[in-house]
């Protein structure tokens, strides 16, 4: 894979419980299905093919948890881009309320796998915040949390007064609580998933990179780097902002910016009480949004857009500290111990992708930034399909691999069309960015 490691070890690196082991695959193995793949989408896949009695080996470049699944902000947010009546709109009404169902509950199935096979993951579940930064985007909120309302969410619009009290900045004009969501510690919930895989019977290979896939007998063969292989029935790729050259076409599916956070030192108890007071995780409505939230340790984290390529030096973040200074004026000059980064997969539509190239080949791309809870929730509901036979257990349609039209362009495009959203994407009371 071209991707550096970061320039230095992310927050949750320093602080995760230690690692599974997961030696490489040193000698040719069969499996009923090989997963490509050890982030959230991989591991909950394996988690749950194990539970339902499937012999499954893991394959995964580096090590469970090395891709976007331990490098991400940590906020679990249910739901995705579209609201219940576009999703209802795009999918029908009966298909859609499904899908509406399925994306709401996708918190609840985070921490529910915590909770259930007691991971050592530091996480709390006050709700998530979504802070408006226009007056159209309040108006969106008002409705969001209103159509979350009606469906038995205790969900709460929050008029300025009272999302400033909770987010302890009067940076924005509103915004809406859903309390399904919370924050956890992501790297610990993937090292949490992949213990709990292994101990249902799953099989993790780490620095395994799979270099070639062909079908044979009816399955497929699974090459390593190394050159050892797995046979198995069927195979699942997860390898989503991480992907390579293994299947044709499916990197130019996506478009993948690089998402960056900071972590400043612990907040005195005093600076803790005038940020985000309540413990919610957050972010705004902005097209390249702000994330910020604390950690267990009362690091404050703000997470938003950097540069499209690797990042070179401590100014790549830079942007990011002058955005804690201008939200939280008391927090200004705090040091920051930890700069890091990762790549989300876009897809044109906003949505996860199912693909199905050749039979037996299952193929999961696009994680947006609501992957901790869609991906947990779209590796469970591919485990389903892959138990039953049934392609009803899939929440999304399974789709043909099309690629953006002038893909490399199309990558270029993004970095100018970062820049420019800077410009843009200021509000009224919106002086943050
Ligand atoms: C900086 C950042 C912040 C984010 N913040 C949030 C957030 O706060 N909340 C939220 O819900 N979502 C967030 N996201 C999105 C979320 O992290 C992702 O949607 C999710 O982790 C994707 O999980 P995944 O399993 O699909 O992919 P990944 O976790 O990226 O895993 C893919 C894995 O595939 C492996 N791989 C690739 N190619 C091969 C190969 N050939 N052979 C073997 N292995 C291979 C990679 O090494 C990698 O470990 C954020 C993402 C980033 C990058």
């Amino acid at each position: 894979m071209a991707e550096p490691f970061p320039l230095q070890p992310s927050l949750w690196h320093a602080t995760a419980p230690a690692a599974p082991q997961t030696p490489p695959l040193d000698r040719d193995a069969s499996a009923d299905i090989c997963i490509v793949g050890a982030g959230y989408a991989g591991l909950s896949t394996a988690l749950h093919l194990a539970e339902a009695g499937l012999s499954v080996v893991v394959l995964e470049a580096r090590e469970p948890g090395w891709g976007a699944s331990g490098r991400n902000g940590g906020q679990v947010i249910p739901g995705i881009k579209y609201d219940p009546s576009e999703i209802a709109a795009k999918y029908g009404s009966e298909a859609g309320e499904a899908l509406t169902r399925f994306v709401g509950s996708t918190a609840d199935l985070v921490f529910g796998l915590i909770d259930r096979h007691k991971m050592d993951v530091p996480y709390k579940r006050a709700g998530w915040i979504q802070g408006a930064h226009t007056p159209a985007m309040l108006e969106t909120v008002k409705r969001r949390s209103g159509e979350w309302a009606a469906r038995g969410v205790d969900a709460k619009f929050l008029d300025a007064a009272a999302a400033a009290r909770l987010l302890g900045t009067d940076r924005y004009l509103g915004g809406w609580l859903d309390p399904r969501g919370g924050g956890v510690q992501p790297l610990a919930y993937a090292r949490g998933l992949a213990k709990a895989a292994q101990a249902a019977g799953a099989a993790i290979h780490g620095q395994s990179p799979v270099v070639g896939l062909s079908q044979a007998g009816g399955g497929w063969i699974v090459r390593t780097a190394q050159g050892a292989s797995v046979t198995a029935g069927r195979v699942v790729v997860a390898t989503n902002g991480y992907t390579g050259d293994l299947i044709p076409k499916l990197r130019q599916t996506v478009i993948r910016p690089n998402s960056f956070i900071i972590a400043t030192e612990p907040l005195s108890d005093n600076l803790a009480g005038t940020i985000l007071p309540e413990g919610q995780v957050t972010s705004d409505t902005r097209q390249l949004l702000l994330y910020f939230r604390k950690d267990h340790t009362n690091r404050l984290l703000m997470g938003g857009r950097g540069p499209f390529r690797e990042p070179r030096d401590a100014a790549d973040w830079a942007h990011l500290e002058r955005v804690v200074g201008k939200m939280y004026p008391q927090a200004k000059g705090l040091r920051v111990d930890y700069r890091w980064c990762g790549r989300v997969a876009l897809t044109r539509d906003f949505l996860p992708h199912l693909h199905e190239p050749e039979p037996g080949l299952l193929v999961d791309i696009g994680c947006m930034g609501r992957g901790v809870g869609l991906q947990s929730a779209m590796g469970k509901a591919m485990a389903d399909y892959l138990v039953s036979g049934d392609r009803a257990r899939l929440p999304f349609p399974v789709v043909p691999i099309t690629p953006l039209p002038l893909h490399a362009l199309n990558e270029l495009y993004v970095s100018a069309i970062i820049a420019w959203y800077r410009l843009t994407d200021g509000g009224m009371k919106d002086k943050a960015a």
